[in-house]
């Protein structure tokens, strides 16, 4: 019997970057039954994958011809960013713990539709925190898939996985790509026909500098926060008002409408009466001279004069006006000292 005529199934994870996109063409053209996984986390729609995050991942899925199935990681995957076990890249990324849980869940799929091992489009030394050889090795062994891991476009500078040792696999048909580059992999897209791709990207949101600013200072203040505490934290411009107290500010339509929408019943939010200017909202308990603090920030990114005293609306999530707080514009050195 051939190695393509074995009844071999694999779970490859997608993200819908070129690297998974790859990893997936060529376990499908080694004959293999191939379902594919996406997973997303309260950070980022799906996995970067070792790749770039794509916009639409069920779109690639459907291009490739693939059974797909998307699941996700909540607040457990909080809890870990928290405090990751092998701590953090250069923003708050807990790469090899992320990589470790999205492992974890790919498993109990694997094990859910009977698969034999795991695909994954890593490239060695592409990323520095998660694609080092210590790092794939710890990743595997945490996960508890030690020699189930296989990594198509790097496979032949990595030891064998068991699907290669038992003849699942033929190692020859793998690759030996390495580093940053990716010039290997455009080539071998070309081959494969694979032609929409997104460009690749550094990382999910966590990467971020501006963002990872936002989320110690969330844990710093929240024992424990929730999915639409970090949904707030991507949008608007944030300030630290007290221990108990952040005001967001809204940059643009867009957001103030999500400010509105992911508003809680129990929140006050801010605007300006009689100028065009930002929703705010303020996340906590307030003082009265934290107020007019806040409705000094609101004024300042409204279009109200700078130099007026401006009557900023306090209003709940219904609409329904509370009172009005008479504010002139902060200062620029205001805003600095309380932006996070
Ligand atoms: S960049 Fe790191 S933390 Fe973010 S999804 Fe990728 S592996 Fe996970």
């Amino acid at each position: 019997m051939s190695v393509e005529s074995k009844k071999v199934k694999a779970l490859v994870m997608l993200s819908g970057g070129l690297d998974s996109s790859l990893a997936l063409a060529i376990t499908k053209k080694l004959g293999i039954e191939t379902v594919a996984l996406s997973l997303k986390t309260p950070f980022c729609n799906f996995d970067c994958g070792g790749g770039a995050c794509a916009g639409d991942v069920s779109d690639v899925a459907r291009r490739l011809n693939v059974e797909w199935i998307a699941d996700e990681l909540g607040d457990e995957y909080i809890d870990m960013v928290r405090r990751p076990k092998h701590g953090y890249g250069s923003g708050m990324n807990p790469c090899i713990d992320c990589r470790i849980m999205m492992f974890k869940k790919a498993k109990e799929i694997m094990e859910r539709i009977g698969a034999d091992f795991l695909v994954t489009g890593e490239v060695l030394g592409q990323r520095p925190m998660s694609q080092n050889l210590k790092a794939l090795q710890a990743i595997e062994k945490e996960s508890g898939l030690e020699g189930k891991i296989l990594r198509p476009l790097s496979a032949r500078l990595l030891q064998a996985t068991k699907a290669e040792e038992n003849g699942m696999v033929d190692r020859e048909r793998l690759y030996s790509i390495s580093g940053r580059s990716r010039k290997e992999q455009i080539a071998l897209a070309s081959e494969f026909g694979l032609r929409r791709y997104p460009n690749p990207a550094g990382g999910c949101i966590l990467t971020e500098k501006e963002f990872a600013r936002k989320l110690r200072d969330l844990f710093a203040h929240m024992a424990k926060p929730d999915r639409r505490q970090i949904e707030l934290l991507k949008i608007g411009r944030h300030f630290r008002l007290s221990a108990d107290l952040k005001l967001i500010v809204g940059r643009n339509l867009i957001e103030n409408n999500t400010i509105l929408t992911l508003a809680d019943e129990s929140e006050h939010l801010m605007a300006v009466e009689n100028y065009v200017g930002p929703i705010c909202l303020l996340l906590g308990n307030y003082k009265e001279e934290e107020l007019k603090l806040a409705a000094s920030i609101c004024v300042r990114y409204s279009d109200a004069p700078k130099s007026d005293d401006i009557s900023v609306k306090l209003f709940d999530k219904k609409g329904n006006l509370i009172r009005l707080v008479q504010a002139k514009s902060a200062q620029q050195s205001t805003l600095d000292h309380y932006r996070v």
